[in-house]
């Protein structure tokens, strides 16, 4: 990663917790930086993606702003962070998205939405935008079934393929000579455990400072129903996909139906997740907070808000004359989505993934 001012401020920051260590319980990052002396440029961005922005550090911390030293590792670490997805974004050019990310998120989504409409205006009658379509195989008579799975798998394998190059860029320049990713059972099976139940935003067992310098675990649980609710509407979207293939069940299934269900309670979850972080992020003491940063946080949670949104209205009113709009919303929400997939905050689960691994076999080999 080459030398920027913010490589440089997180260098002199991580050199004054190296000299103080308080925070050595609060998560992952100081133990993992007390294994080192010096920091290369790989070893900052490997500390800023380990970090799960708690902001324990920063209101635990003597030395943070107005305190001459001004160590903000909260915000100097999402900076970095952001500053690792661009360095490393595959194909390289297309880092230059995650500067003012919030506008990119928001161009691609306009676009998206415009192109799936006009698709469906210029393959079809444009009245099946606003005449009720009922029964088997209604949703292909808005959008044909090949639009439809043509789209989703090229968006959708282009941001995976666009993800993972990124990711193993990522991984190549923080931990060099560090070899593939796959490590000891107990390493992989450590980094999945602190994924699934994000220990690190437990901060040192209190929580995380969510509003100012109170504990709590309110970010925690809204990113488990966000992460948990996203899940369980990809499970939705592979069973129906199954049911279509192996079984010839075409959609929309009945209510009770498990792709239904599914869909459902996970666009509730991801609803509740997504709302709850925004409306955490508008109250939360901005002190260590990256604040430019924050355009494409919100454009990012507001785009699988919407999402969660459409799909649940698609839900309730897909016997009605407003399916035909709310399927080709949803559609195009999904569609940004895997595009933007890549260029935006959700790599992060990719880089926090590498790092947690990383830090697990770190400690296996002896460097704690
Ligand atoms: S954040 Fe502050 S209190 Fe914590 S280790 Fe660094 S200098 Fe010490
Ligand atoms: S903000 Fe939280 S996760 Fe990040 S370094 Fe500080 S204590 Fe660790």
């Amino acid at each position: 990663m080459r030398e920027t001012e913010t490589l440089a401020e997180a260098r002199r920051q991580m050199e004054i917790c190296n000299a103080c260590r308080y925070c050595e319980g609060y998560c992952a990052v100081f133990p993992a930086m007390a294994m080192r002396r010096a920091f290369s440029e790989g070893d900052l961005a490997h500390l800023a993606n380990l970090c799960h922005g708690c902001k324990g550090c920063y209101h635990a911390c003597q030395y943070a702003p107005p305190h001459p030293f001004g160590v903000n590792i909260p915000a100097t670490f999402a900076t970095l962070r952001q500053e690792s997805y661009a360095e490393y974004a595959w194909p390289r050019a297309m880092g230059r998205l995650f500067e003012r990310n919030g506008s990119v998120v928001v161009g691609v989504t306009v676009l998206a939405v415009t192109l799936v409409l006009l698709l469906t205006m210029a393959l079809q009658d444009p009245a099946v935008l606003y005449t009720a379509q009922t029964g088997t195989g209604a949703f292909f008579r808005v959008i044909p079934y090949w639009l439809m799975v043509g789209m989703a798998g090229l968006s959708f394998g282009w941001g995976l393929f666009a993800m993972g190059m990124g990711a193993w860029r990522y991984w190549r320049g923080t931990a060099p000579g560090a070899g593939l990713p796959p490590a000891s059972l107990g390493a992989v099976t450590e980094a999945a455990g602190d994924i699934l139940t994000l220990r690190h935003l437990g901060g040192g067992g209190h929580g995380c400072n969510d509003l100012d310098d109170r504990f709590g675990m309110t970010k925690r649980w809204l990113h488990h129903a966000m992460f948990y609710g996203f899940l369980l509407c990809f499970a939705a979207t592979t069973v129906g996909a199954i049911y279509h293939h192996l079984f010839g069940w075409k959609s929309p299934h009945a209510f009770l139906s498990l792709p239904v269900q599914l869909g459902t309670w996970g666009g509730v979850g991801l609803m509740i997740g997504t709302g709850g972080l925004i409306w955490l992020k508008t109250v939360t003491d901005p002190g260590p907070v990256a604040k430019r940063l924050l355009g494409g946080e919100y454009a990012m949670l507001a785009l699988l808000f919407l999402i969660a949104a459409t799909g649940l209205l698609l839900l309730a009113l897909r016997h009605t004359g407003a399916m035909g709009v709310m399927l080709a919303l949803h559609l195009g929400f999904v569609l940004a989505f895997f595009v933007l997939l890549p260029y935006s905050k959700m790599v992060h689960g990719a880089y926090r993934g590498l790092a947690l691994l990383r830090h697990a076999r770190e400690k296996r080999a002896g460097r704690a």
